[in-house]
């Protein structure tokens, strides 16, 4: 189910209410490098997985409330310019990679795609830490990769986002939020269940979450009323794109003027053109 809450200016509120709350920021790489963590902290990731002008509109929300955060791009979404404007802005730019799966699940390949990714990124920004993209059409895991000899340490990277998430299953009782599916689809002993961005800003006021592990996908927030409006039909129609193919033939064929400049009609195009688009979940 897609909830309410999700629009950027909901993601303002939320970080607003956690620096009223005086929670420290973290990013990735400050989290694995600082001598210690203050309490209470949030570590603040995104993964970029597409929609860029997005992650832009976070940063800058971000920069402008003195919050810094690590963005992780694709080879898809990675756009020089944009990427090094964050890493001066103070955010931290890593590598969303997705190696193995590009690589048909063959490592050797794998290990060689993401060593040449990794040194083309670091033409522009210095990458120190990783990130998996979940490829949903393939079936290889693209941590995979690192079940051979060869870590994230051989390619100068301090760990991988992933790292975190381990730790807060087990040692430290650190929260993790998710906006994955655009619903938060957490549960906080005290607070209870946590499904709209107002349940997290609860759980942020209630004192009871001292250490969050944050996650939020630019590509799910609308920055503009007219996207929240459009982008949930948008992802319906990624979902079952294929379809309603059909259905977008019928409307050019209607030739509706208005219809034809709206975001639905885009992205059937596209699906009509091309299929369901790879890789479009995270
Ligand atoms: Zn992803």
């Amino acid at each position: 189910m897609q909830l309410a809450g999700f629009s950027l200016l909901d993601y303002r509120h939320l970080l607003e209410t956690a620096l009223e709350q005086n929670y420290n920021f973290y990013t990735v790489a400050e989290y694995f490098t600082a001598d210690s963590i203050e309490s209470p902290s949030i570590v603040l990731r995104h993964d970029v997985d597409r929609r860029v002008g997005n992650a832009v509109a976070m940063a800058e929300l971000e920069t402008e409330l003195g919050i810094d955060a690590t963005y992780y791009f694709r080879t898809s979404t990675f756009e020089p310019s944009i990427a090094s404007r964050m890493e001066t802005e103070g955010h931290e730019v890593g590598y969303h990679y997705e190696d193995l799966a590009k690589a048909r699940g063959n490592v050797n390949r794998s290990h060689a795609r993401f060593a040449a990714n990794l040194e083309s990124f670091r033409q522009h920004v210095s990458i120190e830490t990783i990130c998996s993209h979940g490829s949903p059409l393939s079936p290889h895991l693209n941590t995979d990769m690192w079940k051979d000899a060869r870590t994230p340490a051989d390619y100068d990277l301090l760990g991988k986002a992933y790292d975190i998430e381990a730790a807060a299953d087990g040692s430290d009782d650190r929260v993790y939020f998710s906006d994955t599916g655009r619903d938060w689809n957490a549960s906080v002993p005290g607070i209870g269940a946590i499904h709209e961005t107002d349940d997290v800003i609860r759980a942020l006021e209630s004192g009871d979450c001292s250490a969050v592990y944050l996650l939020a996908h630019p590509s799910r927030w609308s920055t503009s009323h007219f996207q929240r409006v459009e982008r949930p039909s948008w992802d319906l129609a990624a979902e079952t794109g294929k379809a309603l193919v059909g259905g977008v033939h019928a409307i050019q064929q209607t030739g509706g003027h208005v219809a034809e400049q709206t975001r639905i009609v885009q992205a059937l195009r596209t699906l009509a053109g091309t299929g369901t688009p790879r890789s479009e979940r995270e």
